[in-house]
């Protein structure tokens, strides 16, 4: 009697009257929560885009785990920011054979100024809307070319989010531009502000060029003191996937306020305050325009 009844519900489950189950989206994999959320954008329901690192993560050090190498094996896109911001990313892909699209391909970058990095791209081109509608440009053929049949709705979708780029970007040069002018300089733990401080005609003043191993020497928060105590500056910030304790050094020496945490490397959880890249950057320009002003926001 069981083996019929078997036959029956196998030929039931290969489609005698039943809808097939849907086929699995695509996987797409991003380094990190910030392009991750970039691309969901332009990818809609069509892709199902992961982050490989978690929320908080220090994304130019990072060293991947087997699980996430198994992850990328299943992956049918991946998702870099490039500009040298993934020191780990080119010996990660030659294990995995996924396509590849680095995100920053077009992007006019400003050079570091500072230290051992001097000279090179200064990778944190998403802090500016601007370049990011490039991101979107470059994401929006990515996913065409993996899944032609959607493409127009790509194309939709990064239209609609380039304007929301634009307008955030326009909020972004109002707000900061209301500073006064001797509260115009943006001090942080990272040199990460480079692309919003040429946006919004801020100076900028950081301790370590690039999150690395050797970070914060004597000499650098040193440099930052005296440049705090010179210009007067009323706060100094620290970003969230960072130690502030070198910030608080500054503090402690300057009397400078301490005006919060700014976010650059990672998003924050969903119930965080900044869930969205959309989210980081009001977010940001809040803080920095409530502390440099000692206002509420
Ligand atoms: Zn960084």
């Amino acid at each position: 009697m069981l083996v019929p009844l078997v036959a029956v519900l196998l030929a039931a489950l290969a489609g005698c009257g039943t809808p097939a189950p849907e086929k699995e989206r695509p996987l797409v994999l991003a380094t990190f929560t910030v392009i991750a959320d970039i691309a969901r954008n332009v990818a809609g329901e069509h892709l199902d885009v992961e982050s490989i690192t978690k929320v908080g993560a220090e994304i130019h050090g990072y060293e991947p785990t087997p699980g996430d190498l198994r992850r990328a094996a299943g992956a049918d896109l991946i998702i870099d920011n490039g500009l040298g911001l993934e020191a780990w990313f080119e010996q990660f892909l030659q294990d995995v054979d996924a396509p590849r699209v680095t995100v920053s391909d077009g992007v006019e970058p400003i050079d570091i100024a500072a230290d051992a990095y001097a000279g090179r791209p200064n990778p944190h081109a998403w802090m500016s809307p601007l370049n990011v509608e490039i991101y979107v440009d470059n994401l929006v053929a990515a996913f065409s070319e993996l899944d032609p049949q959607h493409a127009a709705d790509y194309a939709a979708n990064g239209e609609a989010y380039a304007g929301e780029l634009r307008t955030v970007h326009d909020e972004l040069v109002a707000d900061l531009h209301t500073l006064p002018a001797d509260a115009r300089a943006l001090v942080t733990c990272e040199g990460a502000f480079s692309y919003l401080t040429r946006d919004t005609g801020l100076t900028e003043i950081y301790i370590w060029p690039v999150n690395a191993e050797q970070q914060a020497t004597p000499q650098q928060i040193a440099g930052v003191i005296d440049a705090v105590e010179a210009d007067d500056i009323p706060a100094v910030f620290c970003e969230s996937t960072v130690s502030d304790r070198p910030m608080q050094q500054v503090v402690e020496a300057t009397g400078a306020a301490y005006g919060g945490v700014l976010y650059v490397d990672s998003l924050s959880e969903a119930d965080g305050p900044v869930p969205t890249y959309l989210d980081l950057l009001r977010y940001n320009a809040r803080t920095i325009t409530a502390a440099l002003t000692g206002s509420d926001g």
